[in-house]
């Protein structure tokens, strides 16, 4: 299994993410100043605002602000934030998928844009040095995880990837998850 942390030439990425205060200011306190100045509403989506109750995003902001900012520990917590329950890296299924909700015959990959080859700028990157490595190496992940979900959707199971570049805003996230859990 690859370790999915850290990329070749990455410099300066911060694993712990923790140093002083993050500036992840919560969206409650943006909405206010925006409310303050006047700004607010026009060109704003419609309902986009409306995934959490009052309750589970004072839970999840707990959560999510100034934790280990890793992609996966983030889908977790909100997930489970969210009052969703679920199993970790679950051997017996292919491709032992990041989360699994088993009531549900759900599954969630957390994927690294760059270990995967996803199609955004940091999934094109060529690392400088040992190009062809990793261009081989990219593309047997891609190979096995286009096997996985055909596997998993064989047997039963609804599968939701979500790429490392997807999970800086909050809120589109959890409606995903949402969306995707029911
Ligand atoms: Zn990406």
């Amino acid at each position: 299994m690859e370790d999915e942390t850290g990329e070749p030439d990455e410099a300066g990425s911060n694993p712990k993410g923790s140093q002083g205060r993050p500036s992840a200011r919560s969206v409650s306190e943006d909405r206010l100043s925006g409310r303050e100045r006047g700004q607010e509403k026009v060109g704003d989506e419609p309902g986009r605002h409306d995934v959490f109750t009052p309750e589970e995003r004072s839970r999840v902001m707990a959560r999510v602000k100034g934790k280990d900012t890793k992609p996966e520990l983030k889908v977790r917590s909100l997930a489970h934030g969210l009052g969703y329950r679920f199993r970790l890296h679950r051997k017996d299924l292919p491709g032992t998928p990041d989360l699994v909700f088993p009531g549900r015959s759900k599954v969630i990959f957390v994927h690294g844009c760059f270990w995967h080859g996803h199609t955004c700028a940091r999934g094109s990157r060529k690392p400088k040095t040992r190009a062809e490595y990793w261009a081989a190496k990219i593309g047997r992940n891609r190979e096995r995880d286009g096997r996985t979900q055909a596997e998993l959707k064989q047997v039963g199971w609804e599968t939701l990837t979500l790429w490392e570049c997807e999970l800086k805003d909050i809120d589109a996230l959890a409606a995903r998850l949402k969306a995707f859990l029911g």
